[in-house]
């Protein structure tokens, strides 16, 4: 029990059960004078902004609280989860600022793909969400690429505007806002907690040599990201940290694929054809005929198919199936969020099933390679 103590950094009510959620500040802290949560604290002192989570409800009042600045709002998706990630419906919460697109992690895809395909494959996705955006950037904020890209961006669409930092959880928004701190503010000088007003967003303001702030928002949780589903144990599998490989399979129809026990791909109906993986290469793939499949997940989830674990896979969702219809002619992603997509190559058109945990957001798009 933290009392009614708040933090002197963002004014979020003070927590020691959930290190993710705002206001944590571990027990041993709790003495201090003034109280400062482990976010701020680590804001302040070695300029490491830390994620925080925040729920939907709560994440829409405070993006509705931007409608009434005048900022320039930076949303940061993942592009390994490019739909997953994109805030739905931003640009009624904004209101009339500008929104700058950056598109993290491109140190993911496999070597030698052409940036301004993937810049037009970007602003085709974003329009067709309804997203109207000054300009999307692409970069790696942990690989440091293109990261003068976002820092010139964000100068020539900021004015004298403040900055609005939103996305989603994963995104590497704490990674990029890091990047921003050091680039933007000369957090050598003296710099005080009360720098940091008090807010009842649980927004962290970071102050800018021109007396303007970057406001870094908590992440929202969206529950249609199997990065969300998963126990944390099974992030490291989930989340690629290197370039992807893609894994080519020829199938014929009715073989199955596993993703370890996170889902399930079967080939239904088609001719013989190509279908490639892209997943973190951290994740097992397992094939096997389909009318064997049923069996197999019954007999071996947990341990051949895995992970997750069987005591794992108890706190997670059952699956689900979707059915896809993949039309001839149409270079198509299957795309399930967080854990990656399988590319259908065009030429023969396929019927396939996804069984993925309830809830996981599956669909296809233009493929993106
Ligand atoms: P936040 O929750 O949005 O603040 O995301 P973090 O900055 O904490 O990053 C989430 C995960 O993504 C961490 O494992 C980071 O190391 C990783 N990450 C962040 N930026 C990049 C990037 O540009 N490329 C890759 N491959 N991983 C990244």
């Amino acid at each position: 029990e933290t009392g009614a103590k708040s933090c002197a950094g963002c004014g979020a009510k003070l927590q020691t059960a959930s290190a993710d959620m705002p206001g944590y500040i571990p027990e041993a802290a709790l003495d201090k004078e003034p109280p400062v949560c482990q976010r701020c604290f680590r804001i302040k002192n070695y300029n490491d902004a830390a994620s925080v989570a925040v729920d939907n409800d709560e994440f829409l009042r405070l993006l509705g609280s931007i409608a009434g600045t005048n900022s320039l709002v930076v949303h940061i998706v993942d592009l390994f989860d490019f739909e997953g990630s994109l805030i739905s419906g931003l640009q009624r919460f904004v209101g009339n600022n500008p929104v700058l697109l950056v598109v993290n992690k491109i140190d993911l895809l496999p070597k030698g793909i052409n940036p301004n395909r993937l810049l037009n494959w970007a602003q085709k996705q974003t329009k067709a969400e309804g997203l109207k955006v000054v300009d999307i950037v692409l970069c790696s904020a942990k690989r440091n690429i293109g990261f003068e890209r976002v820092i010139e961006s964000i100068g020539r669409h900021r004015g004298d505007r403040d900055v609005y930092v939103v996305g989603a959880t994963n995104v590497g928004k704490s990674t990029l806002i890091n990047r921003l701190i050091r680039d933007y503010s000369d957090l050598e000088r003296e710099l005080t907690v009360s720098r940091y007003p008090g807010t009842t967003l649980d927004a962290v303001h970071i102050p800018l040599d021109d007396g303007k702030e970057i406001i870094d928002t908590p992440g929202i949780v969206y529950r249609h990201r199997m990065t969300e589903l998963v126990p944390r144990s099974v992030l490291g599998a989930l989340l690629p940290d290197k370039p992807i490989k893609q894994l080519v399979y020829q199938l014929n129809a009715g073989q199955t694929l596993f993703f370890g026990a996170l889902a399930r791909f079967d080939f239904v109906e088609g001719d013989r054809q190509s279908f490639s993986i892209y997943a973190s290469n951290a994740l097992q793939v397992h094939r096997t005929k389909l009318e064997r499949a049923d069996e197999l997940f019954a007999n071996h989830k947990g341990e051949l198919l895995a992970p997750p674990s069987k005591e794992e896979l108890e706190e997670m969702p059952a699956w689900t199936r979707h059915r896809l219809n993949i039309r001839r002619g149409t270079d198509t992603d299957i795309f399930v969020s967080g854990l990656g997509w399988i590319h259908v190559n065009g030429a023969a058109g396929a019927l396939v099933d996804i069984h993925a945990p309830k809830g996981v957001r599956v669909l296809t798009r233009d493929a993106l390679i």
